[in-house]
C-alpha cells in the first residue's frame, strides 16, 4: 500500500487537520522503517500501513489510526515513546505503548496457556494494557489480520505458530469484544494454514450442500419477502453462509456428519425496531412449522458479548429445514464489528468514556457484557503484587464462556460459564458472600453445587449468623470469590495451624530466594 492511496482512502473520513497529523505520522514511520524489509521482501512500512487501512475501513477514531501507522516503531526502530508523545500526543503514545507491551507479552500469551510464574511480569503488562484501553486490543488485532493476510512468506512452523495462537488467543479476543466479522475472518484464515487438507474438504462439502439448498431457500425468501410486506414490516433479507471453521466445530461437537447440520445457511431478517423482530418472529412462525428446541431469544438475554438476535428453525411444507436470524440494524452492526462501532469516526465524543475501564468516580462505565475487561484489571493488579494465580483460573477468567445472571434488581452480572451461586454472591458484595444462607434462583431454593445458567435470576438470602466453611472453597469457581473467600476464611480462623504456618515459611522463604 502507497502512502497516497492509503491517504486517499481515509479522505471521506477524517478532518483537514486530521489527514495532515496522518500524513506526518506516515512519513515519521516510513523514515523509521526505512531500509527495514518484511519476509516477502517488500519494504516494511507496507505492513503498518496495511494495518493503518484495515482500521479505517473498521472506522476507527484517527487516534487508533495513527497509532495503527506507528505501532512497530518503538518495538523495532530507535524512535523513544517520548519522541511520539511530543509528536503526536499522549494518547498516540499511550495507546502504541501498549501495542508495544502486548508484543513484548506475546511469549507470555503461550504462557497463558502454559502457566508459569517467571512470566507474571509480561502476563500482567498484557492484561493492564487490555484492561486500560480497548482500542490497544484492536490495533494488535488488525495487526494480526495482516499477518495472517501475509503468512505465506513464513516457514511452516511459523505459520502453525502464529495460526494457532490467533485460534487460542486472537478470535477469543475478538469475540469477546463482540466484532464477529473479525473472529470470523481471523478463525478461517488460521484455519486454513492449522489444517489445509481439512479446510479444502470442509470447504468442497460445504459448496456441494449449499448448491443443492440455495435454490429452494430462495423460493422460503421470496414468501418470506412477500408476507413481510404484506405486513408493512420494513426488513432487508439476506442469506449468511456458515464459516469453514464453525462448520469444523460444530461437527467435532456432534460428532456429526455434515447432512445433520441445519445452519449452513440461514436468512437474515434485519428491521428497524426490536418490537418488528418479535412481529417477524410471529409471522414465521404462523407460516411454518417452529422446531420448539431451537427458538433463542438472544434479545431479552443477549450472549454474553452483547450478541442479541432471535434465532428459529423452522420447517418449510417442502419439508426443508430453514434457520432464520431476526435483529434490528443496530443489533447487526453491533454483532458485526462490536465494540469498535464505539470509536466510529463520527461517534468518538459521545464515546471517550468507553476507553477506560471506569469513570472518575469509580462506577464502571463499560456496558454490562464488558465486565470482563474491569476483571482482567483485578486479575492484573494481583499479578503485579506478586499473587500467584493458578492457570486454569486464569484461562477461565480470559477465555471461557461467559453467562449473564441478574440480581432480583434487575443489575446484570457477567460470570463464567459453570459459575455457582457463591461466585453471583461474592460478585455483588464479599459481605454478602460471607452471610450466606441460601440462594433462590429464578424464585426456586437452589443448591449451593448447581451451576448458574445464563438469564438466571438470583437472589441471595443472607442471615447475619451465618459464617463462610471451609466446604465453600470447592463451590466457587472464580478466582474474585476464591480469593475473596480464602481471606474470610483465614481471618476466623477456619484455616490454621501447620499447614497455615507453613504457608508463611514457604513464602518468606521464596521472598529470600528472589
Ligand atoms: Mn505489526
Amino acid at each position: 500500500m502507497k502512502k497516497s492511496a492509503l491517504l486517499d482512502h481515509a479522505r471521506p473520513f477524517y478532518e483537514k487537520d486530521q489527514l495532515l497529523e496522518l500524513e506526518h505520522a506516515i512519513d515519521v514511520a516510513s523514515e523509521a522503517h526505512k531500509g527495514q524489509k518484511r519476509k516477502s521482501g517488500e519494504p516494511y512500512i507496507i505492513h503498518p500501513l496495511s494495518v493503518t487501512s484495515i482500521l479505517i475501513d473498521w472506522g476507527m477514531d484517527i487516534d487508533t489510526v495513527l497509532a495503527g501507522v506507528l505501532h512497530d516503531t518503538v518495538e523495532d526502530t530507535d524512535i523513544t515513546l517520548e519522541k511520539l508523545e511530543s509528536l503526536f500526543g499522549k494518547d498516540v503514545a499511550f495507546l502504541v505503548d501498549g501495542v508495544t507491551k502486548i508484543s513484548q507479552a506475546r511469549a507470555g500469551m503461550q504462557d497463558l496457556m502454559h502457566y508459569l510464574p517467571q512470566t507474571t511480569d509480561n502476563l500482567s503488562k498484557l492484561l493492564i494494557a487490555v484492561g486500560q484501553d480497548v482500542r490497544v486490543v484492536i490495533i494488535k488485532l488488525a495487526d494480526r489480520l495482516h499477518n495472517l493476510q501475509t503468512l505465506q512468506h513464513m516457514t511452516r512452523e511459523k505459520q502453525i505458530k502464529i495460526a494457532r495462537e490467533s485460534l487460542e488467543v486472537f478470535a477469543p479476543m475478538a469475540d469477546r469484544l463482540g466484532m464477529g466479522r473479525v473472529r470470523v475472518q481471523i478463525e478461517e484464515l488460521a484455519f486454513s494454514y492449522l489444517d489445509p487438507v481439512e479446510f479444502k474438504r470442509l470447504q468442497g462439502q460445504m459448496r456441494k450442500r449449499l448448491g443443492k439448498s440455495t435454490r429452494k431457500l430462495g423460493i422460503v425468501r421470496a414468501e418470506v419477502e412477500k408476507t413481510l410486506k404484506e405486513n408493512k414490516i420494513e426488513n432487508e433479507i439476506n442469506g449468511r453462509v456458515k464459516s469453514v471453521y464453525s462448520l469444523y466445530k460444530k461437527l467435532k461437537k456432534t460428532d456429526g456428519n455434515i447432512d445433520d447440520i441445519y445452519d449452513l445457511m440461514a436468512l437474515r431478517v434485519v428491521v428497524e425496531t426490536k418490537e418488528d423482530c418479535y412481529r417477524v418472529l410471529g409471522i414465521l412462525h404462523a407460516l411454518y412449522q417452529p422446531m420448539i428446541a431451537r427458538i433463542k431469544d438472544y434479545i431479552a438475554i443477549p450472549k454474553p458479548n452483547g450478541y442479541q438476535s432471535l434465532h428459529t428453525t423452522v420447517l418449510t411444507p417442502s419439508q426443508q429445514i430453514v434457520e432464520f436470524q431476526i435483529r434490528t440494524f443496530k443489533m447487526h452492526e453491533y454483532a458485526e464489528r462490536g465494540l469498535a462501532a464505539s470509536f466510529h469516526y463520527n461517534e468518538q465524543k459521545k464515546s471517550k468514556a468507553y476507553t477506560k475501564g471506569k469513570s472518575k468516580d469509580g462506577t464502571a462505565v463499560l456496558p454490562g457484557h464488558m465486565q470482563w475487561i474491569s476483571q482482567l484489571q483485578e486479575i492484573a493488579t494481583k499479578l503485579g503484587n506478586g499473587e500467584e494465580i493458578p492457570r486454569e483460573q486464569l484461562s477461565i477468567d480470559l477465555f471461557d464462556d461467559r453467562i449473564f445472571v441478574y440480581s432480583p434488581r434487575g443489575d446484570i452480572y457477567n460470570l463464567p460459564e459453570g459459575a455457582f451461586p457463591l461466585d453471583f454472591a461474592y460478585l455483588v458484595h464479599s459481605d454478602i458472600g460471607k452471610h450466606v444462607h441460601s440462594f433462590k434462583v429464578n424464585g426456586a431454593i437452589q443448591p449451593f453445587d448447581k451451576p448458574l445458567q445464563n438469564g438466571d435470576i438470583v437472589e441471595v438470602v443472607t442471615r447475619k449468623t451465618a459464617q463462610p466453611k471451609t466446604s465453600w472453597l470447592e463451590l466457587v469457581k472464580t478466582t474474585h470469590a476464591r480469593t475473596k473467600l480464602k481471606a474470610q476464611l483465614r481471618k476466623n480462623g477456619a484455616i490454621e495451624g501447620i499447614s497455615h504456618a507453613a504457608a508463611i515459611i514457604r513464602d518468606k522463604a521464596r521472598r529470600k530466594n528472589t
